[in-house]
């Protein structure tokens, strides 16, 4: 099993980045590489032998995406940012200025928008279930792009072993 190479690394837990990493989610970089190999394959259909070799290529990182999608791990329910909160103490700097920089988790519960500030003792562990949800997000989609890469591959070799019977002299 080869995690890093099908789905993005895991980004250490900082605050500062948290923002632009969590709302945005990539496109897999699957797409626009291997349709083209596809469409390869499927246009050199002589045998067949180039589209079984695609096909199992693809199988192989399904398999992979797969099995990190099982690895089974705490999924973070919502997106987190960054946002600044006074302390309330009378003599910090923040009572005249902007508050601390804080890590803030908006989620669903029964359909309501909910928020709850996430203690700086428990940032790490959030921030690692916000990356596995992440990747969970990401995965689910790769492997629907694979599959779909895969019944298209099948329609060639569809193609590429179909028969019209002549009879021979
Ligand atoms: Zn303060």
């Amino acid at each position: 099993m080869c995690k890093g190479k099908v789905l993005p690394p895991r980004v250490e837990a900082m605050p500062g980045r948290l923002l632009g990493r969590v709302g945005g989610m990539e496109k897999g970089p699957l797409s626009a590489i291997h349709s083209t190999s596809i469409f390869m394959a499927v246009m050199k259909n002589n045998t067949g032998a180039e589209i079984i070799r695609e096909f199992r290529r693809l199988e192989k990182q399904r398999e992979q995406t797969l099995d990190d999608l099982l690895a089974s791990e705490p999924l973070l329910s919502g997106s987190l940012s960054v946002v600044k909160r006074r302390c309330g103490k009378a003599n910090c700097h923040c009572a005249a200025g902007e508050g601390h920089p804080q890590l803030q988790v908006v989620f669903l519960e029964d359909g309501n928008r909910r928020s709850r500030i996430i203690r700086n003792a428990d940032a790490d562990k959030v921030d690692r279930w916000a990356t596995a949800a992440q990747r969970f997000r990401s995965g689910t989609a790769q492997l629907k792009a694979i599959e779909n890469q895969q019944k298209a591959l099948l329609i060639g070799l569809r193609t590429a072993r179909s028969r019209i019977y002549e009879p021979r002299n």
